[in-house]
């Protein structure tokens, strides 16, 4: 969760675009690689529906790839 930045879409809705943050195109979920050093994982994957996928990378995550 890093370099968070808020923008907003054409209707004038703001969002926190995160540039980590990335939704899986095959399975929907959001998903962020993470620092391993800090978290001892290499990845978080977030439930589906937690993140929305709006202003995201579209990118499978770990698990479908
Ligand atoms: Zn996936």
């Amino acid at each position: 969760m890093l370099f968070k930045q808020i923008t907003e879409d054409k209707r004038g809705r703001k969002y926190v675009v995160d540039e980590h943050l990335k939704i899986c195109s095959k399975c929907g979920r959001g998903w962020e690689n993470v620092n391993k050093r800090i978290y001892h994982i290499a990845h978080i994957i977030y439930p589906l529906g937690a993140i929305p996928a709006i202003g995201k990378k579209k990118i499978p995550c770990p698990q479908c790839r």
